[in-house]
């Protein structure tokens, strides 16, 4: 425990502060005080939670997510789903490395002690600790508060999924006991109040409430310590030292520590920007701030200035990789491949990505247990925005000894390079993605469904889109049926029927249905057609054809719809002069036929000339020309592409 007066100090801090205007509900604040044990690597906890009811029910009970009980044993719900973490597994196992949460009291505001049970929501698995339910002495009124308080111990997993310590450094993401989100009917998939209190699983990290995170961390003395909001003060007392900090209108609270950290400050946009990382990244410290401040610009002029005082940017050291390439509110973790050269962009790409979060995630709290693409996918879509913008579109990924590659080409290699990519619709929760196809499906699919909408609407339009459905949606808990009629409004507001009454034929095709897209150009002909020959108005009166003259020929083009989904795409056929036709097609039909006569011979085909169909499976078929064209290279260099890619996919697993 901190020792008393600083505790006094800090509270003391926290009050005089200037009220800083209140940008969310603030459903769930907490005051922690934890003490790391370095020697027994432990957490000894106190905390009290302030719950206010959101809805008009009389709520009776609190579920908490115990998160770090997810390590205990190989038998948890996580454990039990972590293929992806397996190795992380091993090392836990080998080692011990297990780690728990116990709750040893728990007392309401009256002083009453409170009982509590673990319970399994979503798949009764009586191993699994992971949600805590405590029944209520004095039930919480409509409208009304508890104040809720709490003395826990945790042991710290040994480098597990996220959170965890290797060696002397710390990374403590969901660590602490959280209260769950209380859904009213009528909220997202609600039609009774409930509580939304998912175990915790491999895949999916947390949905929360916004509140205030008021948290006093004492280590020993040589430990520097990174973590969401700000560093309200630091006291030293018999060799260690406490770090009080304060985040206002967030969803979560995450810290690290190390004595190894060295600290790097800039300011952009009044924002105070705090990287940590070990003496031996020091000198990447320019590529992070060059894409964070970028990334932050790019977010702040399409959905609105970043708007806390803070971002700390977490550089994990080789052993803490387990920590890599995640996004907590105000934090950040790089994923820092120092062994690949600087011109493979993994590092931008997974910092862009983890900022963009803040927006996506952090500050329009979507589900992510359950509908992951909600964030994930607009997030991967906006860093690949991010990225081709700062690096240029083909070489946003990778620009190496002549090879490059843009981020178009890594989404498009994981989700067609699934064995079957569709295998899976997004009407699931994260954990029930068949054969580890989630990554694939939430990010890269709903990235390239997002770039097609992008390619039908345009740019700008997009944006604007996005950026009311982040205005609309920001600090509150949209679902995805929100998301879509945001947009069924402003492409109303913008284009009218263009695109029919609404949307919902984009999305029942790319997010209710697993069909694929594939646009082929099937056949050019040519064939000359002979001048009118024959008897037309008299009867003696024969019509010869004239002379030779210049043939004229009957020029067609047949394209296929050779899978499910449709989309209004543009098809381009170029004829031997050097013309070209641009057809507007709406892509219904199987087979669509494009006759010419008189222009001459057609010599080239093209759908959807300017890739705006991302979703389009195959791009080699989309094109057409009478000479003979190059297929077999292209082929060989398409083949080494998707392996690239999915070397780069598995560099990026924990974003
Ligand atoms: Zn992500």
């Amino acid at each position: 425990m901190p020792p008393k007066p600083f505790l006094l100090f800090c509270f003391l801090l926290w009050g005089c502060r200037p009220a800083f205007s209140q940008l969310s509900p603030r459903t769930a604040s907490y005051d922690i005080q934890v003490r790391l044990d370095t020697a027994e690597k432990k957490l000894y906890g106190r905390q009290a939670l302030h719950w206010a009811n959101p809805s008009a029910d009389t709520v009776r009970e609190l579920q908490y997510h115990l998160y770090l009980n997810a390590f205990r044993n190989s038998e948890s719900t996580f454990m039990r789903e972590a293929g992806n973490f397996g190795f992380m597994i091993d090392a836990m196992r080998e080692n011990c490395g297990w780690g728990w949460t116990e709750v040893q009291r728990i007392t309401d505001g009256d002083g009453n002690r409170l009982a509590m049970e673990y319970i399994a929501p979503d798949d009764g698995n009586p191993a699994d600790r992971t949600v805590l339910r405590v029944p209520l002495a004095r039930p919480v009124l409509p409208g009304g508060t508890i104040r809720a308080e709490l003395e826990w111990t945790s042991q710290i997993p040994r480098a597990a999924a996220r959170t965890g310590y290797n060696q002397d450094y710390y990374f403590l993401a969901q660590w602490f006991p959280k209260v769950g989100v209380y859904e009213p009917a009528g909220m997202r998939f609600a039609q009774a109040g409930q509580w939304n209190c998912h175990q915790y699983h491999a895949e999916g990290e947390y949905y929360s409430d916004f509140g205030v995170y008021n948290v006093a961390i004492t280590l020993p003395a040589g430990f520097t310590v990174g973590a969401s909001g700000v560093l309200q003060g630091v006291e030293e007392q018999g060799g260690e030292k406490t770090w009080a900090f304060r985040a206002e209108d967030v969803i979560d609270f995450t810290w690290a520590a190390s004595p190894h950290f060295k600290e790097i400050k800039e300011t952009h946009n009044g924002v105070q920007l705090r990287l940590l990382a070990y003496p031996y990244h020091e000198h990447l410290a320019e590529r992070y701030f060059r894409v964070i401040k970028f990334a932050m610009d790019f977010c702040g002029s399409r959905f609105g200035p970043y708007p806390y005082p803070g971002l700390t940017i977490v550089d994990p050291p080789l052993h803490g990789m387990f920590s890599s390439a995640m996004e907590y509110p105000t934090l950040i973790s790089t994923a820092n491949l120092c062994f690949l050269p600087a011109s493979v962009r993994t590092s931008e790409l997974l910092l862009a990505h983890e900022f963009v979060h803040q927006y996506f995630m952090q500050m329009v709290a979507s589900n992510e247990q359950e509908e992951p693409w909600l964030d994930e996918g607009i997030t991967n879509y906006y860093e690949a925005r991010i990225m081709d913008e700062l690096f240029g579109p083909q070489s946003s990924t990778v620009d190496w000894l002549g090879f490059r590659m843009g981020n178009l080409e890594s989404n498009r290699g994981e989700f067609f390079g699934l064995d079957n990519p569709q295998i899976a619709d997004y009407g699931r929760f994260s954990w029930q993605f068949p054969e580890g196809s989630g990554h694939a499906i939430s990010y890269s699919k709903t990235t390239l469904w997002l770039r097609t909408l992008e390619g039908l609407l345009g740019t700008e339009a997009l944006d604007e889109v996005m950026g009311a459905y982040f205005r609309r949606w920001k600090f509150r808990h949209p679902c995805g049926q929100d998301f879509i009629d945001v947009v069924n409004e402003e492409v109303a507001k913008k284009f009218g029927n263009r695109f029919g009454e609404n949307m919902d034929w984009f999305f029942g095709q790319v997010l209710y249905s697993t069909e694929l897209c594939d646009y082929a150009v099937a056949s050019i002909a040519n064939t000359p057609v002979a001048p009118p020959a024959g008897i037309f108005e008299e009867t003696e009166d024969c019509v010869r054809p004239e002379g030779k003259g210049e043939p004229r020929f009957r020029a067609s083009v047949i394209v296929h719809r050779l899978e499910g989904l449709y989309f209004p795409v543009e098809v381009r056929i170029t004829f031997e002069d050097g013309q070209t036709i641009t057809e507007q097609w709406d892509g219904k039909a199987r087979s669509r036929e494009f006759v010419y006569e008189g222009r001459g011979r057609a010599v080239a085909a093209e759908i959807d000339p300017e890739r705006r169909i991302c979703l389009d499976k195959n791009f080699i078929n989309n094109s057409r020309a009478v000479a003979p064209q190059k297929t077999g290279v292209r082929k060989y260099f398409l083949q080494f592409l998707f392996w690239m890619q999915n070397a780069m996919q598995g560099l990026s697993m924990l974003v």
